[in-house]
C-alpha cells in the first residue's frame, strides 16, 4: 500500500478555508519559515479512502477471533468508551481543587473498593500504568517493608520458571536477585524446590495462578504458608483474573499484594489500543508504603507516574464491572474457563495439548510431535492461521514447553465461533501435512509476512523513511 505523501498530487486539495475577515499582515522575517511545509496534498475522498485502506490492514477484537494467550483480548464493551468519553470527566484537570472534582474521587474510591473485594486485599493504588509497572511497584512494596524493618539480608526473589517473562524482570530492576525454581512435571511449583530455595535471604515470592499454562496450583496454600514461614512476602501476579474473578481472591490464597491489568481483565483495549492500567492491592500492612497521589489520602515516599494513574481507563473498568455485577463477574469467568475447555477438547485431536487435563482460562498446545513428523513449526503454522482470517495464538510460551501454541478464546466468543475456530486449526494441520513450503511461506495474505521480530520490537521504523 502506498503512504499518503506518495498518493500526494500538487493541486489536491480537502480544506477550504474561510474568506479572510482581518486586515492582512506579514509576519516578520525571523520567524517565518525557511522552507515549504511538506504536507500531502489530496482530496476528501484520496484521504477518506487512504485511512478505510489502512483499516483494512489492522487485526483487533474487533475485526474476529484474537487468542492471544495470557493477553485476554476479550471484546471491548461500547458502554466503558461512552462512559470514559463524558466531558465531565475528559474535561478534569488533576490539580483541579478536591471539590470541583469530587466525582472522580468518587469513581477512583469505588473502583478501588470493588477491586479490593474482588482480589481480597485493604488497598490499591491506580498510579501504575501496565502489567509490568505494577509489578514494579508491588516488589517495591515488598522492598520497602524489609527495609523499614531492618531485614537488610532479604536480597533474592523466587520465580518459579514458568513466569510471565516481566516477573524475573521486575524483581532485577527493583535490584534483587532472581532465584528460578523448575516446575513440577504437572506444570505446577515443586514443593521441594521451593523449600531448598527458600531462606533467610528470602525477600519474597512471584506467582501467578492459575499458572502460564492455564493450571490452577492445588499446594497454593501450603506455597504462600511456606514462604511467610521463611520471612518472605508473596506477590500475586494479578495480570489475567479472568479464570478466577468472583471465584477464589489472591488475599485469600495467601498472597500480600497482587497487580491486575485493567486492560486485561476488566475489559478495558490494550496492544495497539491502550494506554493501560496495573491497579496494585495490598493487605492493610503494606497499605502506608503505597504511591502517593493527588485524589487518594496517604501513602508512601515511592511515586510511579503522575497523580492517579491512567484515570479514564479506570473509569472504564469501573464501568465493566458495575455492567457485569455482582452475577456477571463469576459468570463471566465461568465462561472463560468453560470457553478454553470446549476449545482444548475440539483441538485435541488436532494438535497435542501439553498438559491433558481441565484447563482454567487458556491452554498450551505441544507442537513438537507434529514439528518432528512435518518440519512445520509452532511459528509456521501460527502465521498459516493468519490466512484463515484469525490472529494467532501466544507462541513459544510458556517456555517449559517447546513449540508451544497457548490459548485463550475469552467468554466473549460465541460457540459457534469456538466451532469455526476448530475446523481452520484442522486445515492448517492438513495443510502442513500435504503442502509444508504453504505454511514455511505462510502468511500470503497480509502486507507484511515475516519481519525480523526482534528488529521490529528494537528499531521499530515509525516514520516514513522520505
Ligand atoms: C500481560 C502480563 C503481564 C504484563 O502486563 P503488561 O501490561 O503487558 O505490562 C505480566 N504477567 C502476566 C502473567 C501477563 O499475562
Amino acid at each position: 500500500m502506498k503512504l499518503v505523501f506518495e498518493k500526494s498530487r500538487p493541486g489536491h486539495a480537502s480544506v477550504i478555508l474561510p474568506p479572510l475577515d482581518v486586515e492582512k499582515t506579514e509576519l516578520p522575517e525571523s520567524i517565518g519559515r525557511q522552507s515549504a511545509l511538506r504536507l500531502p496534498e489530496l482530496s476528501e475522498t484520496e484521504v477518506s479512502r487512504h485511512y478505510t485502506e489502512l483499516v483494512h490492514e489492522v487485526y483487533g477484537v474487533n475485526c474476529g477471533f484474537y487468542p492471544l494467550g495470557s493477553c485476554t483480548m476479550k471484546y471491548n464493551p461500547r458502554i466503558d468508551e461512552e462512559t470514559a468519553s463524558l466531558p465531565s470527566f475528559t474535561g478534569a484537570h488533576p490539580l483541579a481543587p478536591a471539590e470541583a472534582v469530587k466525582g472522580c474521587r468518587k469513581v477512583l474510591e469505588e473502583a478501588a473498593s470493588l477491586l479490593e473485594e474482588i482480589s481480597g486485599m485493604d488497598a490499591m493504588t491506580f498510579q501504575p500504568a501496565a502489567g509490568a509497572h505494577g509489578e514494579f511497584t508491588g516488589v517495591l512494596l515488598i522492598k520497602q517493608y524489609h527495609d523499614a524493618r531492618g531485614d537488610e539480608k532479604r536480597r533474592k526473589i523466587i520465580v518459579p520458571d514458568s513466569a510471565h517473562g516481566t516477573n524475573p524482570a521486575t524483581a532485577a530492576m527493583c535490584g534483587y536477585e532472581v532465584v528460578n525454581i523448575a516446575s513440577a512435571p504437572d506444570g505446577c511449583v515443586d514443593l521441594e524446590a521451593l523449600k531448598n530455595a527458600l531462606g533467610e535471604d528470602t525477600a519474597g515470592l512471584m506467582l501467578t495462578n492459575p499458572n502460564t499454562v492455564g493450571l490452577f496450583d492445588p499446594n497454593i496454600l501450603e506455597i504462600t504458608r511456606l514462604v511467610h514461614e521463611a520471612g518472605g512476602l508473596c506477590y500475586y501476579d494479578g495480570a489475567n483474573l479472568n479464570a478466577i474473578m468472583g471465584h477464589v481472591r489472591p488475599g485469600d490464597m495467601g498472597f500480600d499484594c497482587v497487580h491486575m491489568n485493567l486492560h486485561k481483565t476488566f475489559a478495558t483495549p490494550h496492544g495497539g489500543g491502550g494506554p493501560g492500567a496495573g491497579a496494585v492491592g495490598c493487605k492493610a500492612f503494606l497499605a502506608e508504603y503505597l504511591p502517593k497521589s493527588a485524589l487518594m489520602d496517604g501513602g508512601g515516599p515511592i511515586q510511579v507516574r503522575g497523580f492517579a494513574g491512567n484515570f479514564l481507563v479506570v473509569l472504564k473498568a469501573l464501568t465493566y464491572i458495575l455492567t457485569l455485577g455482582r452475577e456477571g463477574i463469576p459468570q463471566a469467568s465461568e465462561t472463560a474457563v468453560l470457553n478454553a475447555n470446549y476449545l482444548m477438547q475440539g483441538v485435541k485431536d488436532v494438535f497435542k495439548p501439553a498438559f491433558d487435563r481441565i484447563c482454567m482460562h487458556e491452554f498450551v498446545l505441544d507442537l513438537s510431535d507434529y514439528k518432528k513428523e512435518t518440519g512445520v513449526s509452532a511459528l509456521d503454522v501460527a502465521k498459516g492461521l493468519i490466512d484463515y482470517g484469525i490472529h494467532p495464538p501466544t507462541m513459544y510460551f510458556p517456555l517449559i514447553v517447546h513449540e508451544a501454541l497457548m490459548l485463550e478464546p475469552t467468554e466473549t466468543e460465541s460457540r459457534e465461533t469456538l466451532d469455526q475456530v476448530t475446523e481452520i486449526f484442522r486445515k492448517v494441520r492438513e495443510d502442513g501435512v500435504r503442502e509444508p513450503e504453504k505454511l514455511h511461506t505462510a502468511p500470503h495474505s497480509t502486507v507484511i509476512g515475516r519481519p525480523d521480530e526482534v528488529a521490529a520490537a528494537r528499531n521499530p521504523i515509525l516514520k516514513a523513511q522520505l
